[in-house]
């Protein structure tokens, strides 16, 4: 009698055992969170269609986090719907502390990443920003710079074909899943920042991210790009551009 007691509740330990591991594997594919952040705690916000995290008790400053929603607003309002936060979920980590930002891989010199999933992150994380403290504490203008920066990264990853058509329009050349650029092609080399012409994903992010501010001068960029960058915002640029301060 005894021992089938103690069957039995070795069997249902057990149990509740394989439930459990089942229930953290599946939390964690399911929410995506890294899985080098899943022990750890973290407050956060939700705003509209984007949620911000943070460690507990190394929050984001009140005045970055009044940006973060002037950003939401306008990446949810004033882009065609398909570019939407509300048809593309943010999330965002705010990683205070160098020993968080700096133990996620590929963030050697980066203030803000995007990162997808498997390659670095481990089982099941799926679209994330992160933000350093450095970015933080830099000016407003280039906090919600960087916001857009890393959103359309993520955009580039969401939108199926949307790169590739951004890529060859601009003047990338495409050989298999590589893009290299033309040796002479004057207009593919209007950009406004060098490491635009390190990738076509770098390329986009970086022009669309200057058109957000009003005081960014476009004129230096190819006309493709201006082009591309009209067919992302729904209303004219006087509308949705900002100034921070
Ligand atoms: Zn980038």
């Amino acid at each position: 009698m005894f021992r089938d007691r103690l069957e039995c509740l070795c069997t249902i330990i057990i149990f509740v055992c394989s439930i459990f591991i089942w229930s953290v594997s599946l939390f964690m594919i399911v929410t995506g969170r890294p899985e080098q952040l899943l022990y750890r705690s973290f407050d956060s916000v939700k705003y509209r269609g984007a949620q911000i995290y943070w460690e507990e008790g190394y929050p984001l400053p009140d005045e970055k986090l009044e940006i973060f929603y002037i950003v939401v607003d306008s990446l949810t309002d004033d882009v065609h719907v398909k570019y939407s936060i509300a048809e593309n979920r943010m999330r965002v980590y705010y990683l205070a502390k160098e020993e968080t930002f700096g133990s996620l891989e590929g963030t050697e010199g980066a203030t803000a990443f995007y990162r997808r999933a498997t390659n670095a992150f481990g089982k099941g994380a799926a679209d994330n920003i992160f933000l350093s403290k450095t970015l933080i504490e830099s000016d407003n203008n280039s906090f919600a710079m960087a916001l857009v920066h890393e959103y359309l990264h993520m955009i580039q990853h969401s939108v199926p074909g949307y790169i590739e058509e951004y890529a060859l329009d601009v003047g990338w050349l495409q050989e298999g899943e590589t893009f290299y650029h033309p040796v002479e092609d004057p207009d593919f080399f209007m950009v406004l920042t060098d490491y635009s012409l390190t990738s076509p994903f770098e390329d986009m992010s970086d022009t669309f991210m200057f058109s957000y501010l009003c005081v960014i001068e476009l004129e230096s960029l190819s006309e493709a790009r201006n082009q591309h960058i009209d067919n992302f915002w729904s209303i004219p640029r006087e509308e949705y551009c900002r100034n921070f301060h």
